[in-house]
């Protein structure tokens, strides 16, 4: 028997170590990953402003697995009927999948923008981002960043650029603006942790615009659908996710057993999922998390029922998701803002709380060195780490 899994990201990684360790042993797995490393996503935009942290969120996927094979490809398409996963290094067939392959930038059809944005979906990314920025800075008296797009990623790129401005000395020569299609900042997140992260982006500098959507972009300005035009000499694109082109841009819907079909899976943000409750699970990394570990109980026991039993696929009981809502935090510079149990905090409380969430990621999936240099980065702030 074969279980592929498709992306090693946070759900992809997960899966794949819970499979390890309930597979019965004569059973492949395969993990197939793009490049040989698993990417913390959700601290990308640190690296925009201390480069050497593109080196802290990355784990050498073979050190952090057990009896997977690592496959580095790229997956080209998933054949479900025939249960194939065309990949650039040839098709590989599969008993049971798990798709877990995670978002491409979703620029919602405007090529003018797609050709003039950076997006943030990788650390190149984030450098490219740093780079532009101070190339604006070293040619021009005074620079305008735009970033499109004011959720989770949008707005902890905009508390980077401001701090990173500061970091460089050059606040003054530097606008740091954040448009948003939704009438507040982290739309779809709780309005307590909304509202005070719009705080924590006012007293860092960064102009919110909220209400305004981007219709296009041209060289030097963006284009708003009330018929603004909002100028830049960088734009930062953060305001959308789709599926990959494995998938082809799609992400479809799964309930909560996380059935793409009897022997495909998906988790995490290639999919849109709908839990025991009926609620629409938020695409995150703790969700991504979250939704793993149904996925590689539900595959176990189709496995286990299969090599044992002769009764219908219809008997297995399957193991149905139910979305937790964690405590979220995210970061605005050296401040950041978190939901701990029903608080909304801000300051030292919420960065540690934001560092956590990182390290408790890493130590879960065997790194606990990384986590701990993880968390003392993340806690650590000034112009020195920014050279
Ligand atoms: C800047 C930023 C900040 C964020 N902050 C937060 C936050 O504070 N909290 C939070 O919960 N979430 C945050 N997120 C969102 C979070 O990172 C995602 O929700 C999470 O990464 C989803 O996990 P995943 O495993 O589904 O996908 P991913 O982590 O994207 O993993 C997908 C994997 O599949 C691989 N892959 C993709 N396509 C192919 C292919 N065709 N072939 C082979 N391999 C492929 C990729 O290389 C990757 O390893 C943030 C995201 C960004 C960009």
């Amino acid at each position: 028997m074969h279980v592929v899994v498709l992306g090693g990201g946070y759900a992809g990684l997960v899966t794949t170590r819970r499979l390890e360790r309930r597979l019965p042993s004569d059973v492949r797995l395969t993990l197939v990953n793009e490049s040989p490393d698993h990417v913390l996503k959700h601290e990308l935009h640190r690296v925009i402003r201390r480069p050497a942290m593109a080196n802290a969120i990355r784990l050498s996927l073979p050190a952090v697995t057990d009896r997977a094979r690592i496959h580095v490809a790229t997956v080209e398409s998933l054949d479900r009927a025939g249960r194939i996963v065309e990949c650039s290094t040839g098709p590989i067939e599969y008993d049971y999948c798990v798709c877990c392959l995670g978002t491409a930038t979703d620029y919602h059809g405007m090529a003018s923008v797609r050709d003039r944005a950076v997006p943030l979906a990788s650390s190149a990314d984030a450098l490219a981002i740093r780079s532009g920025y101070r190339e604006a800075l070293e040619s021009a008296g005074s620079v305008r960043l735009v970033v499109g797009g004011a959720g989770l990623s949008g707005v902890q790129v905009a508390g980077e650029l401001a701090a990173l401005a500061r970091a460089w000395d050059a606040s003054d020569r530097t606008t740091v603006t954040l448009l948003e299609r939704a009438s507040t900042v982290a739309p779809g997140f709780p309005p307590r942790f909304a509202a005070a992260i719009r705080e924590a982006l006012d007293a860092s500098g960064v102009r919110v615009e909220p209400e305004t959507t981007v219709v296009g972009a041209d060289d030097g300005a963006v284009e708003t659908a009330d018929g603004r035009s909002v100028p830049f000499d960088q734009l930062v694109w953060t305001g959308g996710i789709r599926g990959t082109d494995a998938q082809r841009g799609t992400r479809p819907t799964v309930g909560p057993a996380l059935q793409l079909d009897r022997f495909t899976f998906g988790c995490g943000d290639a999919v849109r999922v709908e839990d025991a409750t009926g609620d629409r699970v938020p695409a995150s990394a703790q969700s991504a998390r979250q939704t793993a570990r149904t996925a590689a109980e539900n595959v176990d026991r189709l496995v286990r029922h299969d090599r044992s039993s002769t009764a219908p696929p219809a008997a297995v009981d399957l193991d149905e998701f139910e979305w937790a809502a964690p405590g979220w935090a995210v970061s605005v510079g050296d401040d950041a803002v978190a939901i701990v149990g029903s608080r909304v905090v801000t300051g030292r409380p919420a960065r540690i709380a934001k560092a956590a969430a990182g390290a408790r990621h890493l130590a879960a999936v065997g790194a606990g060195r990384t986590a701990f240099e993880l968390a003392r980065t993340e806690l650590a702030s000034g112009p020195a780490d920014c050279p």
